[in-house]
């Protein structure tokens, strides 16, 4: 007998109300809090992703306070997240609902600056209630290792639980290499029960890497501007490509 969509929502959805995490994002609806989750998330790890989540929403709880911040504060207030880049995106996108409102479809929010499919999917799931389940890397697998799918229709009024419950099992039982069948919920039922898989393409390392360097610079920036002659003037132009600094009478330095 092989799982059907249904079983699998059922028994994710069960699994979740006792084996989901406790993640701050998760006691709010607002979009605009959701965004911000989801572009913290989008290249850094959850538990990375708490404490910053938690200053950003104290510090600007809402689209129009983040939109009325100059682009300097915006960037330092980003230190530690990396990806730099991601925090224009979000103070663009937040310029955006600041003066348009809340998009009410995918098709909107993939407009804003810095959101792709994934991200207005997860918003509509997380956010506006949508029945619809974003699919990133984890939730693919879970869904083609199970039932052979590449995609999953919720139960009417249960995405937002059942993408939560999908993220978990990605992250602590279905695991990329080394799956741990033995505690899944889907176990009985799942085909792919008890296979190992190859390593992940390993990822360039940080250490040493023109990313590294271009992330002390903008560090540096954070700290005070720079004169012309003390920095790297081809790191300083990738910075400014990405309006993540700007360079003014011999000075450079974080965007006004
Ligand atoms: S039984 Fe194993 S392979 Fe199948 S969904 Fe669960 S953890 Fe993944």
């Amino acid at each position: 007998m092989s799982l059907t969509p249904e079983q699998l929502a059922d028994r994710v959805l069960a699994w979740y109300e006792t084996h989901g995490r406790e993640l701050p994002w998760r006691h709010t609806r607002d979009p605009y809090a959701i965004l911000v989750s989801e572009v913290m998330l989008q290249q850094t790890q959850v538990d990375r992703v708490i404490e910053p989540w938690t200053a950003w929403l104290e510090r600007w709880p809402t689209a129009g306070e983040l939109a009325a911040a100059s682009r300097a504060e915006v960037i330092s207030a980003w230190q530690g997240l990396g990806y730099n880049r991601r925090a224009v995106s979000l103070h663009e996108a937040a310029r955006h609902l600041a003066e348009h409102g809340i998009p009410q479809d995918q098709a909107g929010w993939h407009a804003l600056p810095g959101v792709g499919p994934y991200t207005a999917a997860a918003i509509c799931a997380l956010a506006l209630d949508h029945d619809v389940i974003p699919l990133d890397v984890n939730i693919l697998r879970i869904l083609e290792r199970s039932l052979g799918a590449t995609e999953l229709e919720p139960p009417p009024g249960r995405a937002h639980d059942l993408t939560q419950g999908l993220f978990d099992l990605g992250a602590t039982v279905c695991l990329a290499r080394i799956p741990r069948c033995d505690v899944c919920p889907l176990a009985d039922l799942c085909p792919s029960r008890g296979q190992r898989y190859e390593p992940l393409r390993k990822q360039s390392t940080f250490e040493g890497s023109r990313r590294q360097a271009r992330s002390r610079l903008l560090d540096q920036l954070r700290e005070a501007p720079l004169a012309l002659g003390s920095f790297d003037p081809a790191l300083a132009a990738l910075l400014i490509k990405d309006g993540l600094a700007e360079q003014v009478d011999g000075l450079l330095r974080l965007p006004r």
